[in-house]
């Protein structure tokens, strides 16, 4: 079978990779991809959100599975969109454009949970409309406080705000002076929760569903988790904390009542849930929903998955989801992103990367981010570059091996954070 993966990131990267492994691939194809990805398979000119030309080529290529990776064109639809084609019957591993709210609309996500008993913090919602209520709200909410913008804003939308002062800035921003446009239009306003985050992954068919890991990501640029927030910087897997008891936890009070949720109002959804979760007071409870797998979790998730990936995607269209065998990962994996010099701020692109040869190296991968390729050069093109991931008998041992690998890896203005897993060791 041939399969287009739609994206351009190290998650896509990661998603190709152990979907080129799979019994059921033939030719992998990525679009728009980067110079990673024309390594596993075959890249291709088209960007994530022109629906018309990914049918045209899916048909031309006899592509018959459809993978997302990003957040963009769930949002706008992608499911529906191919629903409604009559000369092209495929898969697509995806939620319906209205299941993707889950991410899309964060109002639309906490009255989801609301409705079906699952714990997340206590909110409101506002609008232009009711915008001298929701100054009234804030200034009676305890500190910190947390506003949301609404709708995707590129995860800049989030401002836990330390002082009413700032949060009332933050919020004529967002709504009187619209921000993020659009998605700045409602605002959530949420209780401040305090523990450490970790994200499971889901894969679903509206139904049924099946865990295929979980993982801890580092979003600050600096070490000790300090400075900007970045798309993430590293992460690993499997989480010490996550045994056996808060798992169950997990699955009985959050992705249970998930998946039941959207059984019961018949949201169509076929593909990944990335449950956003925080351990508060030894429970867990839910920041965000996202319909898409995370970046740079994809990087560790798919290293340490012990299935064929695409069994997992027939069974969300053909069922057996929770009959596919998935066994425990064995080691630990870790992965640490490379990033251009000034990133999360402004920086430069082009810049000519050295690469290590890992033809004999089964301890490591590597994964393309923002990169693309120039004749024989492989260059920067954007602020997170590459994922290092290694497998690693602990955390900590893996961490060093992808340090190890990244001292042969250059470009000019390189940064990583040599302290992902720190927490572990
Ligand atoms: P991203 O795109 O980075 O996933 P997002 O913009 O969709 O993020 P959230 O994930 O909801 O927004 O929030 C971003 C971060 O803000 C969370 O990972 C978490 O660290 C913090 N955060 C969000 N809500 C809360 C809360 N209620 N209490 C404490 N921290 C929070």
């Amino acid at each position: 079978m041939n399969i287009l993966i739609l994206g351009s990131g190290g998650r896509e990267h990661a998603l190709a990779w152990k979907i080129k492994e799979s019994k059921h691939c033939d030719k992998v194809f990525i679009a728009p991809g980067n110079a990673g990805t024309a390594t596993t398979g075959q890249n291709v000119p088209i960007e994530v959100n022109d629906f018309v030309k990914i049918k045209q080529f899916v048909i031309d290529n006899k592509v018959s599975m459809l993978v997302v990776g990003p957040e963009d064109p769930l949002v706008n639809g992608i499911y529906d969109y191919f629903q409604a084609q009559q000369d092209w019957k495929g898969m697509v591993i995806a939620p319906s454009k209205y299941g993707a709210q889950l991410e899309g609309s964060k109002a639309f996500s906490k009255k989801f949970m609301e409705r079906h008993g699952i714990p997340t913090a206590s909110y409101a919602e506002f609008n232009e409309q009711t915008y001298e209520q929701g100054k009234a709200y804030i200034a009676a909410h305890s500190l910190p406080v947390v506003l949301k913008a609404d709708g995707l804003a590129a995860g800049k939308g989030v401002v836990i705000a330390a002082t009413h002062e700032e949060a009332l800035n933050t919020f004529e921003e967002m709504i009187l002076n619209k921000q993020f446009g659009e998605a700045s239009s409602k605002v959530v306003i949420e209780q401040f929760l305090d523990g450490i985050e970790v994200s499971v992954f889901v894969l679903t068919d509206g139904k049924d569903y099946k865990i295929i890991g979980h993982a801890k990501d580092y979003k600050r640029i600096g070490e000790g988790d300090t400075g900007l927030n970045t798309g993430g910087m590293g992460c690993v897997t499997p989480v010490p904390f996550m045994d056996n008891a808060f798992m169950e936890q997990v699955e009985k009070k959050i992705i249970h009542p998930t998946i039941k949720g959207i059984a019961e109002e018949k949201i169509d959804y076929k593909g990944f849930i990335f449950f956003g979760l925080i351990k508060v007071n030894g429970a867990p409870m839910v920041i965000e929903y996202n319909c898409r797998m995370g970046d740079p979790e994809t990087e560790v998730i798919m290293p340490s998955l012990n299935a064929d990936i695409v069994d997992l995607f027939l069974a969300v269209y053909h069922g057996g989801l929770k009959e596919v065998n998935i066994q425990p990962a064995s080691r630990s994996c870790v992965t640490v992103v490379a990033v251009s010099g000034g990133y999360p701020g402004s920086y430069e692109k082009g810049k000519k990367i050295t690469l290590p040869d890992l033809k004999d190296n089964k301890e490591s991968l590597v994964f393309h981010a923002g990169t693309k390729l120039d004749g024989n050069d492989t260059l920067t093109n954007g602020g997170r570059v590459l994922a290092v991931t290694s497998y690693g008998e602990n955390i900590e041992q893996a961490a060093e091996k992808s340090r190890a690998l990244l001292k042969q890896i250059q470009f000019d203005g390189m940064q990583y954070r040599s302290d992902i897993g720190y927490e572990f060791k």
